[in-house]
């Protein structure tokens, strides 16, 4: 025995089990793209933090019987086979707090927009367990997209879950943005999420937000396309910890995710090169999991528990209209409904291009302003109506007085739902120029001047029923039929104005 095994042996000897301090080191086994194979770590536990040299971070994702199967956070470039690797005995986390509004940072909460690192007290782990169900409220406020074609067809509730799907360029990115938008005078928090998207997408999305006047009240968190797949795999979690951070705190908050069919790309990655058995579209068998364990995270809380909200907008690409795929029908079963849009309706110029009739808000209804629920009932029977009977009359030219009626009724239904980027809509305007539509005002109004009337309507209704108008939206107030029909008198007015200008 040497002369210092002796000494090993002999300190050993002398020291009782809880004095000894072991420092376990890992070693690199193999490399492959984004992913390692590191032993020498036996006590490493699931979603650790491992650090390398250079600082390099990884995050174990695997156990294995003699290894573990690590998924990295940053680049891990120079990094080769033989490596260190050492515990930190957390569990992967994130900072929380007031001082992320307005910052841009990866899901690790490094700034990304070259300001300083935000200083913040907290930190969340960003697996963390859904809210227990005794502590749920049922979704009673709504969330005001400020888009018309949503709030009235498919309208979103605070704490609820909405899929927003479609082919690529199909307008996806900019419902979430106006979405945003339109929570510049709400006391809603914002949460957008950026997983596997290209650099020049999101610094669009940062810019429209700054434009928009809401960067402040937003975080962005963001893992490019260029980033690694483990970082990409995070990203969501740790923005719903930042999320709940702010919900714990009593606030409402909307989180985008944007989009996780990136995300189940990633996370495909890195389980085929961690050997997980590939399922279906060579997705590992817990794709589903994965979603569903971050979805379940929305909530409203009940009073006792701060009534905070987390509603979630995550974003999921179609690739020709296919919602059938594996990723579209996991996540439509998750949520509480989707908004579909049409890659034909965007051809046709048809903006925003939402598919009413294949959306749904399973949920919503509840919520919505008493005002505007009874008028969405005839709309909705109206352009039913008007789809079916527009591909009929297209083959017939002699139409009876009552089909035209609806036809006209249909289109002006639909040049109402058009809606341009970036302009949100108030909800009691909404309700102003719905109640005009319902009451058949537009009917006779050309498609090319159907704006102008909106306006017109708007501006009668601002003007004379100002304290109506907030009773609405603030006491949930649904205005009486006299008063309902006093206003159409007004609309009425008003708009004659516009079509006397006309001739
Ligand atoms: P990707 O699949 O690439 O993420 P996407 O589905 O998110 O695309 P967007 O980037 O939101 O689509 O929109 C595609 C284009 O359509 C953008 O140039 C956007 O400005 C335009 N667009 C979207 N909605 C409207 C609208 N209501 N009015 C006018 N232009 C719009
Ligand atoms: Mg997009």
């Amino acid at each position: 025995m040497t002369e210092q095994k002796k000494a090993l042996k002999s300190a050993v000897k002398n020291k009782s089990a809880s004095d000894i301090q072991v420092d376990e080191i890992g070693i690199i086994q193999s490399l492959s793209a984004g992913t390692a194979e590191v032993n020498g770590l036996p006590f490493a536990q699931m979603n650790e933090v491992l650090t390398f040299k250079n600082n390099i971070k990884g995050m174990v994702q695997k156990l294995n019987k003699n290894s573990v199967g690590v998924v990295f956070l940053s680049n891990p470039e120079e990094l080769t086979a033989g490596d260190k690797a050492y515990r930190t005995e957390q569990v992967l986390s994130v900072p929380v707090g007031d001082a992320l509004l307005g910052r841009v940072i990866n899901p690790l909460g490094e700034p990304l927009d070259g300001l300083d690192f935000p200083i913040t007290t907290d930190s969340y782990p960003i697996e963390r367990p859904a809210t227990p169900i005794m502590h749920r409220a049922p979704v009673n406020t709504p969330l005001q997209t400020g888009i018309k074609a949503i709030d009235s067809f498919i309208p979103i509730g605070r704490g609820q879950r909405e899929l927003i799907l479609g082919d690529r360029q199909t307008g996806k990115t900019a419902i979430a943005i106006d979405t945003i938008i339109n929570q510049k005078e709400t006391d809603v928090i914002c949460i957008y999420c950026a997983i596997g998207q290209r650099a020049t997408a999101t610094a669009r999305v940062i810019n429209d937000l700054t434009m928009a006047g809401v960067i402040h009240k937003t975080v962005i968190i963001v893992a490019g396309g260029d980033s690694p797949a483990g970082l990409q795999y995070v990203a969501p979690y740790a923005a719903t910890s930042i999320g709940e951070y702010f919900m714990e705190q009593g606030k409402d908050v909307l989180i985008i995710y944007d989009d996780l069919t990136a995300h189940a790309r990633a996370y495909r990655q890195l389980s085929l090169l961690l050997r997980t058995p590939p399922g279906r579209e060579a997705f590992p068998g817990d794709i589903f999991y994965i979603h569903a364990r971050l979805l379940e995270r929305s909530t409203h809380l009940r009073e006792q528990f701060g009534g905070g909200s987390l509603t979630a907008l995550p974003i999921v690409s179609t690739e020709a209209s296919n919602i059938s795929a594996y990723i579209p029908t996991n996540i439509i079963s998750i949520t509480d409904g989707q908004i579909y849009l049409s890659a034909e309706s965007f051809q046709k110029g048809m903006l925003p291009a939402i598919d009413t009739g294949r959306s749904v808000s399973r949920v919503g209804g509840d919520a919505q302003l008493p005002a505007y629920r009874s008028l969405v009932g005839p709309l909705k029977l109206f352009y039913a109506q008007f789809e079916e009977l527009e591909s009929f009359a297209r083959f017939s030219t002699q139409l009876d007085a009552e089909s035209s009626r609806r036809i006209k009724r249909g289109e002006a239904i639909r040049a109402v739902l058009q809606q341009g980027l970036f302009h949100p809509m108030p909800a009691v305007h909404q309700i102003a120029v719905f109640m005009a539509t319902n009451a058949g005002l537009l009917d006779d109004i050309p498609i090319d001047k159907i704006n102008e009337a909106q306006e017109t309507i708007i501006r009668a209704f601002q003007t004379k029923y100002r304290v109506l108008a907030r009773k609405i939206a603030e006491k949930k107030y649904k205005p009486t039929e006299n008063e309902t029909a006093e206003i159409i008198e007004t609309f009425q007015k008003a708009l004659s104005v516009l079509k006397s200008e006309d001739k």
